[in-house]
């Protein structure tokens, strides 16, 4: 075998195992219930989301019925912490997709965090470990949160949506929208002073318009109570070098606005 064979074998192999962490093994059982049970962190007071508490089966589920006449606006004005917010999220068939047994992707990090990463939807591995933005793309993040100076931990991640889609097809715009109030009242209860979408769903569903990711970058909006921009999503860069340059262009702004805005872990 040639040279250029061997390395154009081997580029093949390294996308393949890049898609492999970011979706999972290539047969996904879609239907079959995962053995892991949801949980709620033990201590409400620290808000970090990692404990094995199960879920009240009696519970409703997130939005208003005959037996329970609150609005999903009202249950969500209720949740007056993450904590409470992670338990009224895992009764809620408002975010689950049309993909059986997956579990609740919540969100990770500091409950009091000043810059908030706000991703797509969970894969395969963000399933599993419950936890979002954890594989291939994950890491990329990670290392690209290093080079401005943030530590994984001292920052909050979420998702646009909270429960896998099959697939890894796209969030519909309808799971979105159902999705939507939840995220909101995740980014009200750590309010952040900077928020990071990384990637198009996650800029069009929070900024509320579909557009270019070219022309969506570059620029803070008003949102909530921060400021908000947008850049492309790790698992790109992944794929594709050219989207390098303008992502460091776009954390390096970040990391000045929050500064600029006296952001603290
Ligand atoms: N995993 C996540 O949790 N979010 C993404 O946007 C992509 C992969």
């Amino acid at each position: 075998m040639s040279t250029e064979q061997h390395s154009l074998i081997d580029e093949l192999i390294t996308f393949l195992e890049n898609e492999r962490d970011m979706y999972g093994p290539f047969s996904v059982n879609v239907g079959v219930k995962s053995k892991k049970t949801l949980s709620v962190p033990e201590d409400p007071k620290t808000d970090q989301q990692t404990s094995d508490a199960s879920v009240d089966e009696s519970a409703d589920h997130g939005g208003s019925s005959k037996s329970d006449p609150l609005s999903l606006e009202q249950k969500l004005d209720q949740c007056t912490t993450l904590y409470e917010l992670k338990a009224l999220c895992e009764t809620s068939d408002l975010l689950r997709t049309d993909m059986d047994g997956t579990n609740l992707v919540f969100g990770v990090g500091s409950p009091t965090a000043d810059l908030m990463i706000i991703g797509e939807a969970p894969g395969y591995n963000e399933d599993q470990q419950g936890e979002p933005l954890v594989g291939a793309a994950g890491q990329l993040l990670n290392k690209i949160l290093k080079a401005i100076q943030f530590e994984r931990e001292e920052i909050y991640i979420a998702n646009i949506l909270k429960h896998r889609p099959p697939d890894n097809r796209n969030p519909l715009p309808e799971e979105r929208k159902r999705s939507l109030p939840f995220l909101n009242r995740q980014i009200d209860l750590i309010s952040p002073k900077v928020i990071l979408c990384v990637g198009k769903v996650a800029g069009t569903t929070l900024l509320g318009k579909d557009d270019a990711l070219k022309r969506m970058r570059g620029k803070f909006y008003d949102y909530r109570d921060a400021k908000l921009t947008v850049t492309y999503h790790p698992a790109a860069l992944l794929r594709n070098s050219k989207w390098k340059r303008p992502v460091w262009e776009d954390v390096q702004q970040v990391r000045k606005m929050y500064d600029e805005l006296g952001g603290q872990p």
